[in-house]
């Protein structure tokens, strides 16, 4: 099989970034750390993700580039010391034998500028970091991209639950997807995978949608007015991070809108490369508010493209109606 390699190793380096968000949020995020606002265990986990993927790419794919969201600049000052100590301590209850300084040359692989030629990889390690200090969802998200197509994507989703029907059953889940293959998920701790794919409603006023907790990152009072337009009745499902392209791509929903919020603002492909495979290899379809391919071949953002839809496929042309109308694009 094509990307058999790529496949293993994504897996596993997210597997493992997984581990060490659930260890940080078990060990770090206190209800006192939530009060006060303090980001510190985000950020330990943050770096402490992107150095445990980094590192295992690293290992299969020596030349592979990476386009990550973290670098250690921050983690290298005598100021930051403590940060510091606490990253390499998260790292190393994962990966015993990497030192301080290993774990920030790892973390500093993410600095790729990006762009249309050759293959590199993109990493969020903390998606939905707000979801992730709640303790509601977040996601480790890796992808692969050549020649500015997304080829292969991970996403690990330690908080969502197994079934989407049963939100406070069991949790913790990954999905996979390569190009040409078909979408699977599977348990964190179970390798047993089966197929997913989007729901096949095609009656809009029978569809749910899922949209950003912030409404900061999506704007959603035009999306209730979407909504409205399509005559979608069932409030929306508010979900950190691209646990909602993951939502999508098994059927608990069949819409997920971001609707541009502020201007000028652009995309960043770490957010959606590896959503956009999962959704698209479970029947679906992602596209900006306008109805255009996102265009992963620009660079570290989405600079061309304007928010985002992601629907089942069936829906998606009647969405972006809806869309364009409230929008006035
Ligand atoms: P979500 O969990 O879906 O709300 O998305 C989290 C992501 O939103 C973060 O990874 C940020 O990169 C991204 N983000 C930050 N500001 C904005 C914005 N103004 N519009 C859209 N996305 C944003
Ligand atoms: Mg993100």
């Amino acid at each position: 099989m094509k990307y058999a390699k790529e496949r293993q190793a994504a897996v596993e380096a997210v597997l493992n970034a997984c581990r060490l968000c659930r260890t940080v949020q078990a060990t770090l995020i206190s209800a006192e750390s939530i009060a006060k606002k303090d980001k510190s265990p985000v950020t330990v986990a943050d770096f402490g993700a992107q150095a445990v993927v980094a590192n295992r790419l690293r290992w299969a794919f020596a030349d592979d580039p990476l386009v990550g969201e973290e670098d250690a600049a921050a983690l290298r000052g005598e100021a930051n010391a403590d940060l510091r100590r606490k990253v390499v301590a998260s790292v190393q209850k994962i990966e015993p034998e990497m030192s301080e300084s290993a774990i920030l040359d790892a973390i500093d692989r993410g600095m790729y500028e990006g762009g249309p030629r050759g293959r590199h990889w993109t990493l969020d390690p903390i998606d939905g970091t707000k979801g992730f200090l709640r303790n509601e969802q977040y996601a480790v998200a890796l992808a692969l991209i050549e020649e500015g197509k997304v080829v292969l994507g991970v996403l690990g989703c330690p908080s969502l639950p197994h079934d989407g029907h049963k939100p406070d059953g069991p949790a913790g889940c990954l999905f996979i997807a390569v190009q040409g293959q078909g979408a699977v998920m599977r348990k964190l701790d179970d390798p047993t995978e089966r197929p997913i794919h989007v729901t096949s409603i095609s009656d809009p006023s029978r569809a749910s949608f899922c949209e950003s907790v912030e409404s900061a990152h999506s704007a959603q009072d035009d999306s209730a007015k979407v909504a409205e337009l399509l005559g979608i009745t069932v409030p929306p499902y508010r979900i950190d991070s691209q646990c909602k392209y993951a939502a999508v791509a098994r059927g608990d929903a069949s819409i997920y809108l971001r609707l541009p919020t502020k201007k000028g603002y652009e995309e960043k492909i770490w957010d959606h490369a590896a959503g956009c495979i999962v959704i698209r290899e479970a029947g679906g379809r992602a596209t900006d508010v306008r109805g255009a391919d996102l265009d992963f071949s620009l660079g570290r953002t989405l600079r061309n493209n304007l928010g985002v839809v992601v629907t089942n496929g069936v829906l998606h042309d009647r969405v972006i109606a809806a869309v364009r109308k409230v929008l006035g694009v």
